[in-house]
């Protein structure tokens, strides 16, 4: 997978190229990522990227023209494929860990990095495939968006993570539901390691039994209780099995004895796909 990113400050990304799931990735040539100086693709003196903007304000914008070449000349060395430019904003469609599987399929991604007060929309209009906010919050530019979406998806390519770093139970994971849709997941069980007591706090014995169906029972209960009191909005139209509903009844019914706990609505039941 080819990643193309477009910024005014390449440098930035030398540090996480060189360190742990990203290096890896392109040391063993499953992932590629490519560093494009927006400021290449101007032509005065200045090397300007940016101007004011129309109809005044504070801050300055960045102009379409070395943009729309950067993506031409990038669209040229493979002509007639098609190309998944993403502009990284604070107004695009929320990154999620279903949007980073979604991602993975693709052989190539094209990322914008902003700066200043944005981009001239006409970069959104037609340039860009695809606009992708990180979350809630503004940010100087794009780069650390643009990192953090290619770590998120280079870890899901395959060959990449090893042994110790396993993703499919990492919280959000998502499923593929049918063709291209994709399922999120839930929050991740909660992990122990050794000593079995520290300072006095015991790991759950039922980790320490080797009953394997019985840990498979405990941490699939304690990864739906932690979803269900954290992040409820998770559990809706999530395809619970028979199981889950049951337990996810308990915990409703003890959130409901007074003094215990907080209570929010179980999801209807939905079949397993
Ligand atoms: N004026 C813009 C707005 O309010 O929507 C914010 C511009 S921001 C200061 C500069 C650049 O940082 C953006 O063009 C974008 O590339 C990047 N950026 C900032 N916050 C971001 C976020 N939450 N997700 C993705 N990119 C972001």
């Amino acid at each position: 997978m080819t990643f193309d990113v477009i910024t005014i400050f390449p440098d930035f990304f030398r540090s996480i190229l060189e360190h742990g799931v990203l290096k890896r990735a392109l040391a063993a040539g499953l992932a590629a990522i490519r560093l494009h100086d927006l400021r290449d693709f101007t032509e005065d003196r200045h090397r300007t990227v940016d101007d004011r903007p129309f109809g005044g304000g504070p801050g300055m914008v960045f102009k379409p023209d070395p943009v729309f070449k950067a993506v031409a000349a990038l669209q040229a060395e493979t002509p007639g494929q098609h190309l998944h430019v993403i502009l990284l904003s604070p107004q695009g469609r929320l990154f999620t860990q279903t949007v980073a599987e979604e991602l993975r399929w693709q052989e190539r991604l094209v990322l914008i990095c902003g700066r200043y007060e944005g981009v001239d929309e006409r970069v959104a209009e037609h340039v860009a495939t695809d606009e992708i906010s990180i979350g809630d919050f503004v940010l100087s530019g794009g780069e650390l968006p643009a990192a953090l979406i290619m770590e998120s998806v280079v870890r899901l390519l395959p060959g990449v993570l090893g042994n110790e770093e396993s993703a499919p139970q990492d919280s959000f994971t998502a499923k593929q539901v049918g063709g291209r849709e994709f399922q999120h997941g839930l929050l991740d069980f909660p992990h122990y390691t050794r000593p079995a007591e520290f300072q006095g706090w015991k790991v759950p014995q039922v980790l320490l039994s080797g009953n394997h169906e019985e840990i498979r029972r405990w941490r699939r209960q304690r990864a739906l209780e932690k979803t269900w009191r954290r992040r409820p909005d998770l559990l809706a139209g999530f395809p619970l099995s028979e199981e889950d509903r049951q337990w996810l009844a308990t915990l409703q019914r003890e959130a409901e004895v007074p003094g215990r706990g907080t209570g929010s609505l179980v999801p209807q039941p939905r079949d397993e796909t």
